[in-house]
C-alpha cells in the first residue's frame, strides 16, 4: 500500500511554493526588463501594439501570479511525493535504443497536445459569461499583457489548470528528464506569449512555425480583442474549431 508522510509532504510543499515563484520572479523579471524597461531601438522584437501597460495593472498580474504560486505547487508536491514512494507513471535511468528515444518524443508530444486540448476546452468555458467573473477575468485584467501576466490566474483557473499535468504523470509513462524539459517549455511559452512583444523572427512567424505553433502574436490578439484565439501551444483546435482569429501584425 502506497503511502505518503503529510509532513514530508508539506515540506516539498513550501520548497516548491518557493521554487515556482523564484521562477516566475527571475524569468518574467528578465524579460520585463529585456522588452519593457530598455530603449525601443535596442530592443529586437517586435512591439505588437501601441498599448503601455500601466502599474497598477502590472501589480495586478504580479499579485495573482504569486497567489497562483501557492495553487500549482499542490500538485506538484503531491506527485513528488508519490514519485518517491514509486507510485508514479514517471521513469528515469539511460534512454537506450531507438525505441527509448521513438517513446520520449511521442511521450513528450502527447503529454503537450493533451495539455492544448485541455486548455483549449477549459478556456472556452471559462469565456461563458455564467463562468467568466469568477474563473478567468483576472487574467483579463491586461488588455497588453507583459511577461509578468504569464502565470497571472483567478484563484478558480489555476485550480482547474494545475492538477491536469500531475494527475497525467500518474498514468502515462514519462521520463523524468522529459517533466524537465517540458516544465522549461511550458514557462517560456507562457512568458513568450504574454510579452507583449514577438520575439521570433517575421519569416518564422509568416512560415510554418508560425501557422502551427502559437506565438506573442497570436495570444496577444485574444487579450486585445477578447474573442478567439484560445489556444495554448499549437493553433490546432483553434482552426479546427473555427476561433482562430488569425495574429497581431505589430505596430
Ligand atoms: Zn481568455
Ligand atoms: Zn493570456
Amino acid at each position: 500500500m502506497l503511502s505518503i508522510d503529510p509532513i514530508q509532504t508539506f515540506i516539498t510543499y513550501i520548497a516548491l511554493v518557493v521554487i515556482i515563484m523564484a521562477r516566475y520572479v527571475v524569468i518574467a523579471g528578465a524579460m520585463h526588463w529585456a522588452l519593457w524597461l530598455r530603449d525601443e531601438n535596442k530592443v529586437k522584437a517586435r512591439r505588437l501594439t501601441k498599448m503601455v501597460p500601466t502599474r497598477k495593472v502590472i501589480r495586478h498580474e504580479i499579485k495573482l501570479s504569486l497567489i497562483s504560486s501557492f495553487i500549482y505547487a499542490a500538485p506538484g508536491a503531491i506527485l513528488l511525493e508519490i514519485w518517491k514512494a514509486g507510485g508514479t507513471a514517471i521513469y528515469s535511468g539511460p534512454i537506450s535504443g531507438f525505441e527509448g528515444w521513438a517513446y520520449l518524443l511521442v511521450s513528450a508530444g502527447l503529454y503537450l497536445f493533451a495539455h492544448d486540448t485541455y486548455f483549449y476546452w477549459t478556456h472556452r468555458v471559462m469565456h461563458h459569461p455564467r463562468f467568466y467573473r469568477a474563473t478567468h477575468a483576472g487574467h483579463h485584467r491586461s488588455k497588453q499583457p507583459t511577461p509578468w501576466a504569464s502565470f497571472s490566474f483567478d484563484p478558480l483557473e489555476a485550480l482547474i489548470s494545475a492538477w491536469f499535468l500531475p494527475a497525467l504523470a500518474l498514468f502515462i509513462p514519462i521520463h523524468v528528464g522529459a517533466v524537465l524539459v517540458l516544465l522549461t517549455i511550458m514557462t517560456m511559452n507562457a512568458v513568450f506569449n504574454h510579452a507583449g512583444w514577438e520575439i521570433y523572427p517575421k519569416r518564422w512567424i509568416e512560415g510554418w512555425f508560425g501557422k502551427v505553433m502559437i506565438t506573442a502574436s497570436h495570444h496577444n490578439l485574444h487579450h486585445t480583442k477578447f474573442k478567439g484565439n484560445y489556444g495554448l501551444y499549437f493553433r490546432f483546435w483553434d482552426k479546427v474549431m473555427g476561433t482562430d482569429k488569425g495574429l497581431e501584425t505589430g505596430t
